[in-house]
């Protein structure tokens, strides 16, 4: 039997997972990520933690799958942009630095891409081979599945779908464009609404259920008041159905999915689920038939499935090099052979 560790970086925690190739999670555990004390700091508290789960584990890990939170070059291994790290990150060989360190192959994976994979291979898109996710966190990330693989384009960019400009002229994202989904679907953009109202001294809930402290307004709060019936949180959560909803049917029309999984602690909330599925009711274009429906489910991993999928990413190209090792070993015996 073999394992295989994911580690998921991310803003305020990292966390690790020890999985068997069934994707089982054997352990788990997580620490404070101190981003702001900048990516020395960083790099070693991912390196105590796979050492610490490494020695919690009874057996030796394969190989290790990382995801990071920003722009990875992954022909080169390198990181290209980390918006919200603070410290220059660009350029920073992570791949390499951590393989050298723990003597263990190790593989990126950008996180958003790496929850796509997980529910490709153990989640609720198992049986789906055409798909595209929308992880709805803090931001918005994305994934595509293309064929039963996951697709990444010419430099593993691609499946920035938060990044898809839904806006004209709208407002300015960490990307540097304007206008992008994340702007005004993420959970940031639902507590900068919030924010807005209170401020604007309309009447609302949500005033009272942060007594007054603005700091306390969470994406989950604002699901909260708009399930109770409060007519402007409902606002906000149907203005990101509406913008989700837009996305879907670019993806649509691009991408011909049979599915689309909504992951994130956002997407946790069945009210926009819901609201989404009307929305896009009301919006049933005349494509050729064979585009067909799309089925909208919501991911079961809540927010393991970074680090699940990181490792499971690692199985993936373990497995990838050991078949090219081997056939390198038989076409180096048939030319000796000749
Ligand atoms: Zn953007």
């Amino acid at each position: 039997m073999h394992y295989f560790m994911g580690i998921d970086l991310g803003g305020t925690k990292i966390k690790a997972v020890v999985i068997d190739e069934q994707g089982t999670v054997l352990m788990e555990r997580k620490t404070s990520t101190h981003a702001h004390l900048g990516k020395e700091v960083v790099i070693t508290r991912i390196v105590d933690l796979v050492l610490g789960v490494q020695k919690a584990f009874e057996y030796p890990v394969s190989a290790v799958g990382v995801t990071v939170p920003g722009v990875i070059n992954m022909k080169q291994g390198t990181i290209e942009l980390m918006p919200n790290f603070p410290g220059e990150w660009k350029g920073v060989a992570l791949e390499k630095l951590l393989k050298d360190i723990l003597k263990l192959p190790v593989y990126m994976l950008n996180d958003a891409r790496a929850a796509t994979y997980c529910e490709k291979k153990f989640g609720v898109a198992r049986n789906y081979n055409h798909f595209v996710s929308l992880i709805i966190g803090t931001g918005v990330g994305g994934g595509i599945v293309h064929d039963g693989q996951l697709l990444l384009g010419s430099r593993g960019t691609a499946g920035e779908l938060g990044h898809q400009v839904v806006v004209q002229n709208g407002l300015l994202c960490g990307c540097g464009n304007r206008g992008c989904l994340e702007t005004v679907a993420s959970g940031l953009a639902i507590t900068t609404s919030a924010y807005r109202y209170i401020k604007q001294g309309i009447a609302t809930s949500m005033c009272d259920m942060v007594q007054g402290d603005l700091n306390k307004i969470t994406p989950e709060m604002v699901d909260q008041a708009a399930s109770k019936g409060d007519e402007a949180a409902l606002e906000i959560i149907k203005s990101v159905a509406a913008y989700i909803c837009k996305a879907i049917l670019n993806l649509k029309a691009i991408l011909n999915p049979e599915a689309v999984i909504l992951g994130g602690g956002v997407a946790q909330s069945d009210l926009l689920v819901q609201l989404i599925k009307q929305e896009l009711e009301q919006h049933k274009v005349l494509l050729p038939d064979s585009v067909g429906e799309i089925d909208i489910i919501q991911s079961k991993f809540h927010d393991l499935s970074g680090a699940i999928g990181a490792a499971a990413w690692a199985i993936n190209l373990t497995k990838k090099n050991s078949n090219e090792e081997k056939q390198m070993i038989i076409d180096v015996r048939n030319s000796k052979q000749r």
